[in-house]
């Protein structure tokens, strides 16, 4: 019996698995290695590790976890969780099953883009989704911004800090006159005409070309995905979610499912960031921790 399971290896599950090894735990890290900063060939903005390529990330966390000798990961996607008396029975999509007393999701979420023919080209190349990931570099350089209008004003504004060059594209969609006012009073450029194709080469952005014909030149910009939860393994053991879109749980991760924990993104999906996440796998660990101690659980190894 595993002490516990941690589902998904983005930077919330190492860290997890990290704390758990060395609190001595039976740790088993499964993780099926489709992160959605996969696209991108450098994270930014977590300290020490600035400008990192998100696969070396995770290639250092593994190193170091082989120190660890109750630490054991595999390249696995778990498609169901049991819930038994005192315990989890897992299942892979390779076929594996094993019981495990505490569960930790850190499973992620996966976006929802506007209909923008070909965006996912450029996505992670020379458009991206957060200005505090990305901005330093498109900094000063002419951005396109694309979105659900809503979503869209916020980012204008947050982005002006970074460039006063911005065009927003709603891709078809009409502003409300309230709309239109917070656009002219923040003195950016709207597009409403939707988005025919947009034009580069290697995924970096050159212009845009709009149904009416009409081209708008930008080397880069952001979007305005919609995040939701990568997986559905916790709402089918009874897990609400909250209306933020994250599994409902209390400040450490805990659910109201008796020794499932969620962790990362799959607990709070903003801000959106490397380093929150790692922070929030560490302290759910602990959680996990603290709650098989109580059960009379102690390390094995
Ligand atoms: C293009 C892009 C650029 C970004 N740039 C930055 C940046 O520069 N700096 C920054 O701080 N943040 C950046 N981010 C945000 C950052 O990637 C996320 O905040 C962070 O990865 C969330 O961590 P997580 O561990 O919660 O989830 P994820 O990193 O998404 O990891 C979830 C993992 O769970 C796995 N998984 C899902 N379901 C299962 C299953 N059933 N079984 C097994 N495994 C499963 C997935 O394969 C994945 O590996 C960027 C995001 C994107 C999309």
């Amino acid at each position: 019996m595993k002490d516990c399971t941690v589902i998904g290896g983005g930077p919330a599950g190492l860290n997890a698995t990290l704390v758990l090894g060395r609190a001595r735990r039976n740790v088993v890290l499964v993780d099926s290695n489709e992160a959605r900063n996969k696209v991108t060939q450098e994270a930014h903005g977590f300290i020490t590790r600035d400008g990192v390529k998100p696969s070396e990330l995770r290639e250092l966390a593994h190193q170091e976890f082989r120190k660890y000798k109750t630490i054991e990961s595999m390249e696995d996607k778990v498609v169901e969780i049991m819930k038994g008396n005192e315990s989890f029975t897992i299942k892979t999509e390779k076929g594996q099953e094993w019981l495990t007393r505490k569960v930790i999701l850190a499973t992620g979420v996966k976006e929802e883009f506007p209909n923008i023919p070909n965006l996912r080209d450029y996505y992670g190349k020379s458009i991206f989704n957060c200005p505090y990931c990305d901005g330093w570099e498109l900094r000063d350089q002419p951005l396109a911004v694309f979105g659900i209008v809503d979503y869209t004003l916020h980012m204008t504004e947050v982005l002006r800090n970074w460039s006063q060059d911005l065009v927003v594209f709603t891709n078809g969609e009409e502003l409300s006159k309230i709309q239109a006012e917070k656009f002219k009073k923040l003195q950016v450029q709207v597009e409403t005409n939707p988005v025919r194709l947009l034009k580069g080469s290697d995924g970096m952005l050159h212009s845009i070309e709009l149904e009416n014909g009409q081209i708008v030149e930008r080397s880069g910009g952001f979007v305005t995905p919609e995040l939701v939860q990568s997986t559905e393994l916790g709402m089918a053991l009874g897990v609400k979610l909250t209306d933020q879109g994250g599994h409902q749980c209390d400040h450490a991760g805990k659910t109201e499912i008796h020794g499932l924990f969620v962790a990362g993104e799959a607990s709070t999906i903003y801000p959106s960031q490397l380093i929150i996440a790692a922070g929030s796998g560490a302290e759910t660990a602990m959680a996990v921790n603290v709650e098989l101690t109580h059960e009379g659980i102690l390390g094995s190894n």
